[in-house]
């Protein structure tokens, strides 16, 4: 069985419209479905708006559907009782993109640790102090570092604190939402790696969000590319990077300097990403398509697959 399930999610925003101020829905999440497997690392990136992070959201339950479901390790997120969703929240978990706002600064990194250590495991203090500082060394943090406070780390260093404080719970499934966005290029590294060596060791699955599709090519097992609120590709990292074939995905490759992607054909990806007040018809793409045709403008494409495995899926009337 897959660790998680996502199908058809829908997420809908009720928001007043900036021209009348009536109520209109904004669909923030588009009719989403995939798996994930234990121990997987799954890129997913887009542009920014375009849903990743809600997405996510709505993965670890800090989002509610209006259509679809999400099961983790089979169990229905949105349908537990309170007492039983207390109990699964333990199982996923959040690694947030601003290691600057995501820590309490009145708190020291332990008492930032025992928050999630003491609401899931029942431990004297001195064991859960032993569990803390346990957690810094797997992040790569000495164990003085207990009793500092987040302004006396960098940037790269507080990522690990978050990063730990997500271990805390001893999760199967962590969403990584941009979590390197915010760093120097030279810490991002460091930071990607930490969270391959964390999955190789614990068999944690990620959900990786960013915008980088390099980074998220060096950490990713697969990616999935979003485009307002809907996949429109998916396949195994390399293969995504070296054989895209959504124009979207192609137009994202093209910013990137990848040695795959040298032969690939210069998709050029002009103006902004449409409203999601103003959600095209068909293909959500074809105002900013090259390719477009009349019935990108009409109809909606499937996903279907180049593979017979139907391990890579690209959603466009091209293919
Ligand atoms: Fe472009 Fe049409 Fe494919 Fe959409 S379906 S990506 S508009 S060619």
């Amino acid at each position: 069985m897959a660790l998680l399930e996502v199908n058809a999610l829908d997420i809908v925003y009720r928001v007043k419209s900036p021209l009348f101020g009536k109520p209109v829905l904004l669909r923030a999440v588009n009719d989403v479905t995939f798996t994930m497997e234990r121990g997987e690392i799954v890129g997913l990136v887009g542009e920014s708006g375009c849903g990743k992070s809600t997405l996510g959201k709505a993965l670890v339950h800090l989002e509610t559907p209006a259509r679809g479901s999400v099961h983790i390790a089979g169990a229905d997120i949105f349908s537990l009782k309170s007492s039983a969703l207390r109990k699964m929240r333990r199982q996923f978990q959040m690694i947030f993109q601003d290691p600057y706002s995501s820590l309490n600064p009145r708190l020291s990194i332990f008492q930032a640790l025992d928050e999630v250590i003491s609401l899931h495991f029942d431990m004297s203090r001195e064991a859960r102090r032993q569990k803390a500082a346990e957690l810094l060394e797997e992040v790569g943090l000495p164990r003085e570092a207990l009793d500092r406070y987040p302004h006396q780390f960098s940037g790269g260093q507080r990522q690990r604190v978050g990063i730990a404080r997500a271990l805390a719970a001893e999760p199967e499934f962590i969403v990584a939402d941009e979590p390197v966005s915010a760093l120097d290029v030279s810490v991002q590294a460091s930071i990607v790696n930490l969270l391959r060596e964390i999955r190789d060791k614990k068999k944690t699955s990620f959900l990786f969000i960013a915008h980088d599709l390099a980074v998220t090519e060096h950490i990713s097992d697969r990616i999935m590319v979003m485009y307002l609120g809907r996949i429109v590709e998916s396949a195994p990292a390399k293969e995504l990077v070296a054989n895209a074939r959504h124009p979207y995905t192609r137009a994202l490759l093209s910013a990137v300097p990848s040695p795959h992607g040298k032969n690939q054909e210069i998709i050029k990806l002009s103006g902004d990403v449409p409203s999601p007040l103003d959600y095209p018809s068909g293909c959500p793409f074809h105002p900013r398509c090259p390719f477009a045709t009349d019935k990108c403008r009409t109809e909606v494409p499937k996903a279907i697959s180049p593979r017979p495995d139907g391990e890579h899926l690209c959603s466009c009337h091209l293919f």
